[in-house]
C-alpha cells in the first residue's frame, strides 16, 4: 500500500507512524504533487541515519520505521514546508470496536474539553463522519469523567482519519511552516560570522530558496577560529536550509590595497562593493537568481539608503535584504529561536572588523567613491580572488 519504500507486516493491527502536515495553501492545483515530492526528499534528507521510511499516500505524508520518535519529530518539524506533524497509530479500519477502546485508551489521561473529529477518503466505509463522532465520543467519555464534550473551541481533538487504514491521534506538534527548499530558486547569502546574515539566509529559505553561501576571509587578519565559525554557523542553518556550499573566498589583499590606497572615509563602502561584485560572480556561476545580505537600515555606517545604493550599483542582480525593517532585538529574537545567536556570539574578528576607518562616509557621493575606486586593480583582484576560492559543502 505505501507508494514507495515501506515495507509492511501481514499480522500487525497497530503501527505506530508520523503523519506530516503541510501547508495547504500553497499547494492547491497542478504544483502540488511537485511540491509534495520535494518535500518528502527533503524529510528523507533530514532523517537520513535514522531508518525511516517516508512515503506519501492518497495526498498525505507519513513516516514510519524509525527508532526513536523524539529525534524523528526534532528534525522533521524544522523541515521548511512542514507545518505540522502528528504522531499517530496505524489500525485495520474494519473493526470499530478497536477502534473506538485504543481512542478511549489515548485519551485516558486528559482532562477538559474534547471532540472528535473524524474524516473519511473512503466514502464506503460504514460509518459516515458525524456517527463516527458521536459513537466514539460517547465511548471516550463513558471512560473518562475528567472530560466534557466542546464541539466548538475543545482543548484536545481526537482525530479519526479513514482512508485503506483507519488513522488515529491527538498530538498536533507546529512545525517551522514554509515552503521546501529548492522549489523557489537558488540564492547566494553573504555570511559573515555575524548575528544577522545567519537570520538573513534562514528567512529566505524559508520560502523555499535553495541557499549558497560566501564568506571573505582576511588570514591571517582573521583567524582559523573565524573560518569555523562560519562553517558552524553554515552547518546549523543546514538542519533547515538542506545541503550548503560555503564559498571562502580570500579577501587579504584586497583590503590590504583599499586600505593602502583609497581614502579612508570610503574604505568600508568600497570593500563592501568588492564584497557584492565577487558574491555575484559566484551566484552567477552556482545558478543563483539573487544575493542574501544581513543589512538592516541604518545599523551602520554602510546601511544608511545612500551607502546601500553605492554598494547596489555594482550589481545588476536582486539584493535580498530580508532584515531591512528589523530591530536588532527582533533580529536577536530570531536568532535564537534558530539556534544560531550564540555561535554568532562568539567573539572572533570578522575581515569587516578590521581596518575600520574612524569616521566612515554616511551619505557618500556615488562619484566619489567610484572615484576613489578607480586607482584600483578591480578586476584583477577580483580574478585573483576567485582563483583563490575554497568550496566546503556542510
Ligand atoms: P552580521 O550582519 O552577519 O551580523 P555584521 O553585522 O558584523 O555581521 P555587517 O558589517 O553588518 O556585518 O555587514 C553587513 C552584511 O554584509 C552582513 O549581514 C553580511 O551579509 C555581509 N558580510 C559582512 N561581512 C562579511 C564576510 N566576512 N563575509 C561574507 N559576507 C559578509
Ligand atoms: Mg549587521
Amino acid at each position: 500500500m505505501p507508494e514507495d519504500g515501506a515495507g509492511e507486516s501481514e499480522e500487525k493491527t497497530l503501527k505506530e507512524l508520523l503523519l506530516v502536515r503541510y501547508g495547504e495553501i500553497f499547494l492547491k492545483g497542478l504544483n502540488r504533487p511537485y511540491f509534495i515530492r520535494a518535500l518528502v526528499r527533503k524529510i528523507r534528507y533530514a532523517l537520513r541515519n535514522q531508518g525511516a521510511q517516508v512515503w506519501v499516500h492518497d495526498g498525505r505524508i507519513f513516516v514510519e520505521g524509525f527508532r526513536d520518535l523524539d529525534t524523528v519529530i526534532e528534525r522533521v518539524t524544522r523541515v521548511f514546508g512542514v507545518h505540522s506533524v502528528c504522531p499517530a497509530v496505524e489500525m485495520d479500519k474494519g473493526d470499530f470496536d478497536a477502534l473506538c477502546a485504543q481512542a478511549v485508551s489515548m485519551m485516558a489521561e486528559m482532562k477538559g474539553t474534547f471532540k472528535v473529529a473524524a474524516r473519511r477518503s473512503d466514502k464506503r466505509y460504514f460509518m459516515d463522519s458525524p456517527a463516527i463522532n458521536a459513537e466514539m465520543g460517547g465511548r471516550i467519555l463513558a471512560a473518562n469523567p475528567d472530560l466534557k464534550v466542546d464541539v466548538h473551541d475543545p482543548e484536545h481533538v481526537m482525530n479519526v482519519e479513514i482512508r485503506d487504514q483507519a488513522y488515529l491521534y491527538v498530538r498536533v506538534i507546529p512545525a517551522v511552516g514554509g515552503m521546501p527548499v529548492g522549489t523557489n530558486g537558488n540564492a547566494t547569502l553573504l555570511l559573515s560570522g555575524g548575528i544577522d546574515s545567519p537570520v538573513a539566509g534562514w528567512m529566505v529559505a524559508k520560502r523555499g530558496v535553495q541557499i549558497n553561501a560566501v564568506h571573505y576571509h582576511s588570514f591571517p587578519y582573521t583567524s582559523e577560529q573565524a573560518r569555523q565559525k562560519v562553517l558552524d554557523l553554515a552547518k546549523k542553518l543546514s538542519y533547515s536550509c538542506c545541503g550548503i556550499k560555503v564559498h571562502i573566498v580570500p579577501f587579504t589583499e584586497i583590503q590590504l590595497q583599499i586600505r593602502d590606497h583609497c581614502p579612508e572615509e570610503y574604505t568600508t563602502l568600497i570593500m563592501r562593493r568588492f564584497m557584492m561584485r565577487i558574491a555575484e560572480r559566484i551566484a552567477r556561476n552556482t545558478e543563483s537568481g539573487a544575493l542574501i545580505t544581513g543589512e538592516s537600515i541604518g545599523q551602520v555606517a554602510s546601511q544608511t539608503m545612500e551607502a546601500l545604493g553605492t554598494t547596489d550599483a555594482v550589481v545588476s542582480m536582486p539584493v535580498f535584504r530580508p532584515l531591512i525593517g528589523f530591530d536588532k532585538s527582533e533580529i536577536i529574537e530570531i536568532a535564537r529561536k534558530i539556534d544560531t545567536y550564540e555561535l554568532s556570539s562568539l567573539p572572533y574578528e570578522d575581515c569587516c572588523t578590521i581596518f575600520t576607518p574612524k569616521h566612515p562616509a554616511t551619505r557618500p557621493k556615488r562619484e566619489k567613491v567610484e572615484q576613489a575606486e578607480a586607482v584600483l586593480d578591480v578586476e584583477g583582484l577580483i580574478a585573483t580572488a576567485l582563483a583563490g576560492v575554497e568550496i566546503v559543502r556542510v
